[in-house]
């Protein structure tokens, strides 16, 4: 299996070489050269596969299989919080809450990342080489890769996130590890800004190349990859390949509901995609109209989907134009420049055959959170909520079809939203229950990208020393 570029300008590459790279030199984003597809009867083989060994058939067949997969899917699920890794609980009579959060830190980003520290330190030590991961993170992103990279001696890892913006939960998960290989940078701007920072970084090729610069935040592939077994095991587990069934996404980046779309290319019969955004609702509003233009972003009680340009698109949009690199190169040159993605009619028409977008405001989220904890004794974070309301807005007209919402957040990541909306206020799992009494250490920084770079230089040079 080989990786191109959405931009069509780095010659194709494998698995570990995407792994490392995370964006593409061209300023593209990996994907498989082809998709892998199962068939009916090899899908249905798959069916009652513990989470970590279905995790590792499936990461198997986008060109992973030299790794030691089944050892390393299963110690990154080890200390998940739940037997099942990825339990799916049923919230009335067809929506049920796939729920991604049991991991270290209580979010799904977790599902990608524990394996990807993992791989890292594997690809790494078999080459004898280091490298300074920087990521950029609205608040979950962040404290998941330094669980996933802390204390790992080939890696050096900093983090940078819009100060303020994240919640106090979220921030503290990040600024309270105190391993020497890990630095958090709170920089003044939000997270676009992070984003566009890291994206600097990474078009700095002299300085790439010194830091030996990497990426773990939702633009690398081997993310994607890891996150399409999740969605396998729970359309698997309510009657597909042989029934059909749809996803509800609550949506930041465009990374986790492009893992359902890939699942779907690889032959599972999922007949509707759901984008739920906040009121930062570029994506509702694509859909709706092809009408992709940047908004300023404004807070809302879902910080994660707290987003107006999301970088997975770009996978997407390479698809829908055919897999045309150069028309995808326009576009998102385009789109920087101008502020609005021209899609032809045709892709966008494409699109909307399979996804469908909702949005939906902070008191609309609050309201859900409390039907849900009334009706179904849920009780639901944020993010969650907007998944299952769009769900229930947008599910397929046949009743028979259940829909899979991707229950992003466990509720005591975001307890001042979830006691508004039910009177409950959810409490931490007992390994983090002291994480308010714990020290934090950060820094502060412009948005300026000279001050950022000295910034991981520093750091990056204390480690290697
Ligand atoms: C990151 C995140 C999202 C958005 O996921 P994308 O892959 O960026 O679309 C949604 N909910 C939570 C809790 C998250 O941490």
């Amino acid at each position: 299996m080989r990786y191109v570029s959405t931009r069509g300008q780095v010659p194709a590459r494998d698995f570990d070489s995407v792994l490392l790279a995370g964006l593409a030199e061209d300023g593209g984003l990996f994907v498989p050269e082809a998709w892998p597809s199962l068939s009916t009867a090899e899908w249905r083989a798959l069916r009652g596969l513990p989470y970590p060994a279905l995790a590792a058939r499936l990461l198997g067949l986008f060109g992973a299989g030299h790794l030691p997969l089944d050892r390393i899917c299963a110690e990154a699920y080890a200390g998940f919080g739940h037997p099942a890794t990825v339990p799916l609980v049923q919230l009335d009579t067809r929506v049920f809450a796939l729920e991604l959060f049991h991991g270290p830190t209580l979010a799904f980003k977790d599902m990608a990342l524990q394996l990807l520290g993992r791989m890292f330190d594997h690809v790494l030590a078999a080459r004898g080489e280091r490298v300074t991961i920087v990521g950029a993170t609205s608040g979950d992103t962040g404290s998941a890769a330094i669980e996933a990279c802390r204390d790992r001696a080939a890696i050096d890892i900093v983090i940078l996130h819009p100060r303020g913006r994240t919640s106090e939960v979220q921030r503290r998960q990040m600024t309270t590890v105190m391993a020497p290989n890990v630095a958090n940078i709170a920089v003044e701007g939000d997270f676009d800004a992070c984003q566009d920072l890291v994206k600097a970084m990474f078009n700095d090729a002299p300085f790439r190349q010194e830091m030996r610069l990497s990426a773990v935040n939702s633009i690398n592939w081997a993310r994607i990859a890891a996150q399409i077994p999740y969605y396998a095991a729970a359309a698997l587990a309510l009657g597909a390949p042989d029934r059909e069934v749809a996803v509800s996404v609550p949506t930041g980046n465009f990374g986790n509901v492009l893992a359902a779309w890939a699942a779907r290319r690889m032959g599972l019969p999922i007949s509707r995609l759901i984008v739920g955004s906040n009121r930062n609702d570029i994506l509702t509003r694509f859909l709706a109209a092809n009408d992709m233009s940047m908004r300023a972003v404004e807070p809302s009680l879902s910080p994660s989907m707290d987003i107006q340009v999301s970088s997975n698109f770009e996978r997407l949009l390479f698809e829908m134009l055919g897999r045309d690199a150069a028309a995808t190169r326009e576009a998102m040159q385009r789109f920087r420049a101008e502020g609005r993605m021209p899609v032809p009619d045709a892709a966008w028409r494409e699109a909307t055959s399979l996804f469908r977008g909702f949005a939906l405001d902070d008191e609309g989220t609050l309201a859900e959170i409390g039907r849900l904890h009334r009706e179904a004794g849920y009780l639901a974070d944020p993010h969650t909520a907007v998944g299952t309301a769009a769900a229930r807005a947008l599910a397929p007209e046949d009743p028979a079809i259940p829909v899979i919402v991707a229950a992003t957040a466990h509720p005591a990541k975001f307890p001042d939203a979830v006691e508004r909306a039910t009177g409950l206020r959810p409490p931490l799992p007992a390994r983090m229950a002291d994480l308010y009494e714990r020290q934090e250490r950060y820094g502060v920084l412009p948005n300026d990208l000279a001050a950022i770079e000295a910034a991981v230089r520093a750091h990056a040079l204390r480690n290697a020393a």
